[in-house]
């Protein structure tokens, strides 16, 4: 899974009773049909599993579900405490076969969000919409048959039938393979599919809401070389007979890595200019890595949990170094050692091996572990270790020690100090960190550029000047910072010099920094409202309005219906604009005005509402339908929007009118909103 780079979540792993010990379940063959109308799911299963040791019961985990139309001979079936038992006079070696029919209405796990129906399985439990295991150390061979009223299902596997029908259409997939069941997965919507094939044969599918067609090349720039790279470097071949990625609206994180069947966040969908600021790589390659480092081997509990996410996160590492070189590769590591240092100067320092670590340390500081793991043991060493430990391992579980064993088995060298610096220590090891950054050549001209900042003027002129000239993107990005804080007319040349480096990243940080921009520098500043940035166009425009008021018409003219990423950051700023510019007649703000409420509706995604929201808020436009929509945005399955929303929500409720309203309709409002709505008014 990959989080938002600005999350920090806890991950706990809860111990399950040891069931593995006693039955192995082989094969599910599942079919589901989610119901839109009720937000519940119907299915049907068909189990097989073996006793490894003589029983009278055995399990699988199902949440509240109701069971029906068994098939069974060899004992009973029964619900309870969120399992269902087979019991039975269970033989060792013996392998049993049950199927029943179930029902479901899931609190979790299953997303119906505007026209898409997608799961999440990591994190919460799969066993909430499909009986399945939620100890990861059952692996079972998933065949999944998904019902979908209406149009396409992406799933794990490959397809093997598509039954059109007057109701709806009916998938069946086939996986050869076994997987723990959090990888288990399914995302309905209307898509469109591209297909490209990898180089050793992969048949690799990539879908796009239909409306978003356009954006298939950008959105998925790179993915064949991402994969054929991944192969290369890891050594052994992908596992697994397909692979598909499909982005779904108000996804829960970045992205999650099915087998097969990756589901991402509709927020990685980007145009031509969005590629430059906020693509999808990093994602695309960090669960492509986990095909192998977690879904292949799979971690056997919580303690190893940088097994998956430390290698995912240094291997999409190196994929990005395949696409964006060497710089990019040492800026990254950098960026994440700056922030892991900071955590453990504060003492909150954790060790790679806490099960209850934030995901800032399974993920960089397990990559960090990884990028020294290597420079000690050497490039070939480190390959052949990771190549055996997959290949010893493949569709099982893996504790750290199973990893190390191999490294030991393929290096002389002694690497028990890494053990204990990188994966035992709680605290960040940032001088041996710092050092190995050295080895870049561009990391000691960044480190040179930022110890300016504390210089005076007369002996940092030249060299800011030196690195602003043929600038490289972040060691410039840095000397343009270092210009906020000189008067303007030191740095007024520099900044030309800035603008006329046509370098993107640089001219940003101008946008970003630059705060009174002075007559002579403001033609050169228009033009970054050209630039192929939304990052930039969105700061450009309002430091524009904001210094020159009188030229606001014409700013905003040119930028008339730029939408930006797809929570409008563009387009909503620019409605923030116009409604307080003189240029409009009172009837067309008002126009700009609806447009802005509008984006607040539950139509589109929680990242348009949330801006929306937050601009509604600082303007006081709310009316009763944002109310309205904010009340539903306080029960929203996002919590970081749904906590948002309620804070504004608590703010609105000040108001006695307004909770007036909402206490007289409260009979009008769904069943979650009317739940919350007890919880922040007195209702009668
Ligand atoms: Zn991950």
């Amino acid at each position: 899974m990959r989080f938002f780079p600005y999350l920090v979540f806890l991950v706990t792993i809860f111990a399950t009773a040891q069931q593995t010990a006693v039955v192995d379940f082989l094969q599910m063959r599942a079919t589901v049909a989610p119901v839109f109308e009720t937000s519940s799911v119907r299915g049907s299963v068909d189990v097989t599993f073996k006793i490894l040791k003589q029983t009278d019961s055995v399990y699988l985990d199902a949440v509240a579900m109701k069971i029906y139309n068994i098939k069974y001979t060899a004992g009973n079936i029964t619900t309870a405490n969120d399992k269902i038992w087979f019991t039975g006079d269970f033989k060792q070696g013996n392998v049993y076969q049950a199927y029943f029919d179930y029902e479901a209405t899931p609190r979790q796990t299953l997303y119906f969000t505007g026209n898409q129906i997608w799961t999440q399985g990591q994190g919460k439990y799969t066993s909430h919409w499909l009986p399945s295991i939620d100890d990861m150390n059952d692996k079972i061979e998933f065949d999944l048959s998904v019902f979908a009223p209406s149009g396409t299902v992406v799933a794990n596997g490959i397809v093997t039938d598509i039954v059109n029908t007057s109701k709806g259409n009916l998938y069946s997939f086939d996986m050869q393979k076994p997987m723990a069941s959090y990888l288990v997965a399914f995302a309905i919507g209307n898509f469109q599919k591209r297909e490209i094939t990898s180089k050793s044969g992969i048949p690799i599918e990539l879908y796009l809401s239909a409306q978003d067609t356009a954006n298939f090349e950008p959105t998925y720039r790179h993915t064949k070389k991402i994969f054929d790279f991944l192969e290369t470097e890891i050594g052994v071949p992908y596992p697994w007979q397909n692979y598909k990625q499909v982005p779904v609206r108000d996804f829960l994180y970045a992205g999650m890595e099915n087998t097969t069947c990756t589901i991402f966040s509709e927020a990685f969908v980007v145009d031509e200019t969005g590629f430059n600021d906020r693509n999808y790589i990093n994602v695309n390659a960090h669960e492509l890595a986990h095909q192998w480092f977690g879904n292949l081997v799979t971690e056997s509990s919580g303690t190893h949990h940088w097994l998956q996410e430390g290698f995912a996160t240094y291997f999409a590492l190196l994929a990005e170094r395949e696409i964006f070189g060497e710089d990019y590769y040492y800026w990254k590591l950098y960026q994440s050692a700056e922030q892991l240092k900071a955590l453990s100067d504060e003492g909150k320092g954790q060790s790679l091996l806490d099960p209850k670590a934030s995901s800032l340390i399974f993920y960089e500081k397990g990559a960090w572990a990884l990028h020294m793991l290597k420079e000690r043991i050497g490039e070939e060493a480190f390959k052949n270790a990771v190549a055996a430990y997959l290949k010893k391992y493949k569709f099982k579980n893996v504790a750290t020690q199973d990893f190390l064993a191999q490294v030991k088995a393929t290096t002389g060298t002694d690497i028990s100090a890494w053990e204990k610096d990188w994966l035992q220590q709680t605290a960040f090891k940032a001088e041996q960190a710092f050092n190995a950054l050295l080895k870049s050549e561009f990391i000691q001209n960044y480190f040179e550029v930022s110890r300016l900042a504390t210089l005076p003027w007369e002996d940092k002129k030249i060299p800011l000047t030196t690195a602003l000239t043929f600038p490289n993107d972040f060691a410039g990005q840095e000397a343009v910072y270092q210009l906020a804080s000189e008067p303007i007319q030191n740095a007024l040349p520099l900044y030309q010099k800035a603008f006329e480096s046509n370098n993107l990243y640089v001219r940003q940080a101008i946008a970003l920094s630059l705060v009174e921009i002075p007559e002579t520098l403001k033609q050169a500043y228009e033009s970054l409202l050209d630039d192929p940035s939304y990052v930039t166009q969105e700061a450009a425009l309002y430091s524009l309005c904001v210094n020159f008021p009188e030229d606001a018409a014409r700013y905003l003219d040119k930028m008339d219906g730029v939408q930006g990423f797809q929570d409008k950051n563009v387009r909503q700023l620019w409605l923030v604009l116009a409604i307080v510019a003189s240029k409009y007649k009172l009837s067309e703000k008002e126009s700009f005005k609806e447009e802005l409420r509008g984006y607040t509706s539950k139509k589109y995604s929680f990242e348009i509402r949330q801006k929306a929201f937050q601009y509604i808020h600082q303007l006081e436009l709310y009316n009763e339908s944002v109310v309205n929509n904010l009340v539903n945005a306080a029960v929203h399955h996002n919590w970081r929007f749904r906590n948002a929303s309620r804070e504004l929500l608590d703010e609105v409720l000040q108001n006695s009118d307004t909770k007036e309203r909402l206490k007289r309709e409260y009979n009008s409002f769904s069943i979650s909103e009317r739940k919350y709505l007890t919880r922040v008014i007195e209702v009668q």
